[in-house]
């Protein structure tokens, strides 16, 4: 088929193959990059520009700059040294410039003899004696026509290896080509309103303009992506992910879930016996949750808040409402460790309102598995707690009303609703709350968890003295050590966290044993406690046990305790090369102490010397406790595929936008998806094909 009825298909639908000289050696190569077609190309962006479109004088070169110069050949000469090199001397005038080859051909020194007229192009540096260019690019110029420089700037291209700069500028010369014959082979999808309001130019333009920019571009824009032709593209790619996002919660919220419609009593009767009451943020999330599982229609709520902000109990309020209303609540936690906590708090909470919650792990086996499976599928359980072991095949629920997930950020869109389907019964799905202690901006979380609904717990419980932290040397082990044996002979407790990035996860656990044991001798007077991964259950549990009943004094333990340790008398914690750890892992390490009203420490023991941006995260945690401002630094030195976990997830993969970067305007964007799907809502699938493919219509799985 040829070009051109290809392209009235559309550039979507138009395999690279169709291009002039892309082969299927080629097309190989480009999948890589995930490109398969002509429209791919387009969007896959110069990563910058060279100026090639004027000749610069050699009197006013400057080391590092990229530039075409022009000059006749003083001399040329072989010099011989450590390496042999060819040396041309140019000039035009205004100046001189040397250009340097390590590798050349007799017939190419021939060709440069004195007075032959050259035009070059390279980078300039300082050489031994001056200027010079290494390997320029040349060509020999003509007495009669000097020929033309380049009108656009150039193009350079992420690439892959085997496809060549030329060969770039090949393929998007011709796909620009198609589309300046048929531009509707790469529709408009966006508003004339829209555009007008936002000031965004057309796509079509767009994409012109950043393939091939004019001379006076502004560069320091393009390479900060920030230019309006960038952001047009960003916009157009955000909003895609935005409308699919949407149209997956306006999906769900169509779906039918039971109306937990309940008097309250269990709530009021747990409040009572809490031993504290709810601060302002507790309440208005309990609240908004309240209101949301008394519909219909399947709740999917997310909680943001800091460690410690006392999300548990707002679950477990949660929990009652649905058992109230007669429904059974399923609660999961990413590790077996956090799941215990939870089991924990949820038996003293609710075990006295008669209410015993039942413990599913991955590890039960047997007589004692099939006695879980058979009373969570006739309903005499009602709150089951685990890991993702609770959504294994054969655990069949009664009467499923709420699902609570806890650290959101390990379970992806796609579990989500894996999830919800597990738990459809009657044509009814169950409600969710999921909640997360790596808080981030608002907008932000709106634009990755389109799909839900957001609560922010943006107190801590009164009394929580902000953890002070200092950053130590490993020399200083003796310090650290005498200050541990300290904080306990007062009655405090501390844990020793060892981080270690081993692959194997056993040469962690001997490395945190042989720490436990090195402890044990030079602290003889403290009892001494260790956890590890690679302990079963029961041990652990054991450990822990004794560790909250002040049975132990220290703790010793892998990062298993980063989340939902609770032990308020421990007052200090050691992390051994925290320089290897994240923000986020290291702020929720630290949140396991600060937790009982009293001055408490973290001493970050690093081992030195320290890379810059180690260096910056240990100074963010010595300088903040607040877990939104520690996120967003975190945003700024990890970027948000990290952050976010969708990079795990393989979700929010974002071509040209970038979250952090298109922050400040996330707000457009969402507003652009009210308007896209209650004006234009055939606009919506059109946008999500170009911009997340087959891949992932989330409102279609
Ligand atoms: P996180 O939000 O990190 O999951 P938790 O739910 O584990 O926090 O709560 C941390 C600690 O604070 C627990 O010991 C919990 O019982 C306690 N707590 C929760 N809410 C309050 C409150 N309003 N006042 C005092 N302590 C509270
Ligand atoms: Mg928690």
């Amino acid at each position: 088929m040829l070009e051109q009825e290809r392209a009235s298909n559309g550039l979507d639908a138009m395999p690279v193959t169709a291009l002039k000289g892309v082969g299927p050696r080629n097309a190989a190569r480009l999948a890589k990059l995930g490109i398969s077609r002509v429209q791919d190309i387009l969007f896959h962006l110069p990563l910058r520009y060279q100026d090639r479109t004027r000749v610069v004088p050699l009197g006013s070169l400057r080391p590092g700059l990229e530039v075409v110069v022009e000059g006749a050949v003083e001399y040329a000469e072989v010099k011989l040294g450590r390496r042999r090199s060819l040396l041309v001397r140019i000039a035009d005038g205004s100046g001189a410039i040397v250009l340097r080859f390590f590798h050349f051909s007799q017939a190419q020194q021939a060709g440069l003899t004195s007075g032959v007229r050259l035009r070059c192009f390279g980078e300039v540096r300082n050489g031994p004696a001056s200027l010079e260019i290494i390997h320029p690019e040349y060509q020999r110029l003509n007495e009669a026509e000097p020929g033309a420089v380049e009108a656009a700037l150039t193009p350079i291209y992420p690439t892959t290896e085997g496809i060549h700069q030329l060969s770039w500028r090949g393929m998007t010369d011709r796909a620009l080509e198609i589309l300046a014959e048929h531009p509707d082979a790469l529709p408009e999808w966006l508003p004339a309103e829209l555009r007008s309001r936002l000031r965004l130019p057309e796509l079509v333009s767009a994409l012109r303009y950043l393939h091939r920019p004019p001379p006076d571009a502004p560069q320091d824009q393009l390479l900060a992506g920030t230019h309006p032709a960038q952001w047009r593209l960003a916009f157009e790619e955000l909003l895609a992910h935005q409308i699919s996002l949407r149209r997956l919660r306006q999906e769900q919220k169509k779906t039918a879930a039971p109306a937990l419609a309940v008097d309250g009593q269990l709530r009021r009767r747990l409040l009572e016996s809490l031993p504290f009451a709810l601060t302002g943020a507790q309440q208005r999330v309990v609240g908004e949750i309240a209101a949301d599982l008394k519909q219909g229609h399947p709740m999917l709520r997310l909680v943001q808040g800091d460690v410690g902000s006392g999300k548990t109990v707002i679950a477990a309020m949660a929990a009652l409402q649905a058992v109230e209303a007669g429904f059974q609540v399923a609660l999961m936690a990413p590790t077996e460790l956090l799941a215990e906590q939870h089991l924990s708090s949820f038996a003293a909470w609710l075990e006295p309102l008669g209410i015993e919650p039942l413990w599913l792990a991955g590890r039960h086996r047997g007589k004692a598995r099939e006695q879980v499976l058979q009373a969570i599928a006739s309903g005499a359980v009602k709150v089951v707690v685990g890991t993702h072991a609770l959504f294994q095949e054969d655990v069949i629920f009664h009467a499923l009303g709420l699902v609570v997930i806890d650290e959101q950020h390990r379970f992806g869109v796609h579990q989500r609703l894996a999830m919800r389907e597990k738990g459809a019964h009657l044509g009814r799905v169950p409600h969710q709350l999921i909640m997360t202690a790596t808080p981030i901006p608002r907008t932000l979380a709106m634009s990755a968890y389109a799909d839900l609904d957001l609560s922010v717990v943006d107190e801590l419980p009164p009394g929580r003295i902000p953890v002070t932290t200092v950053a130590i040397s490993d020399s200083r082990r003796d310090e650290v050590m005498a200050r541990v044996r300290e904080a306990c002979a007062q009655g405090r407790q501390a844990y020793w966290v060892c981080t270690l990035i081993e692959e194997s996860e056993a040469v962690q656990c001997q490395a945190a044993e042989n720490t436990a044991n090195r402890l044990a001798e030079n602290l003889s007077e403290l009892r001494v406690g260790l956890v590890h991964g690679r302990m079963r259950g029961p041990e652990k549990e054991q450990v822990m046990t004794r560790f909250k009943a002040g049975d132990l004094d220290l703790l010793v333990a892998t990062t298993v305790v980063e989340v939902g340790v609770d032990v308020p008398n421990a007052s200090l914690m050691i992390i051994e090369n925290p320089e290897r750890l994240g923000l986020a892992q290291l702020h929720q390490l630290r949140g396991r102490v600060g937790r009982g009203g009293t001055d408490s420490y973290c001493v970050l023991m690093f081992h030195p010397p320290l890379s810059a941006s180690a260096r910056q995260r240990l100074a963010v945690m010595r300088d903040t406790n607040d877990g939104f401002l520690i996120a967003s630094k975190d945003l700024d030195l990890r970027g948000p595929g990290e952050v976010l976990g969708t990079r795990q997830t393989g979700e929010m993969e974002l071509r040209i936008a970038d979250l952090v970067r298109d922050q400040d305007r996330l707000a457009d964007v969402q507003a652009a998806a009210e308007l896209i799907l209650s004006r234009y809502p055939s606009h919506a699938a059109p946008l999500i094909r170009r911009w997340l493919g087959e891949r992932q219509d989330y409102g279609a799985v």
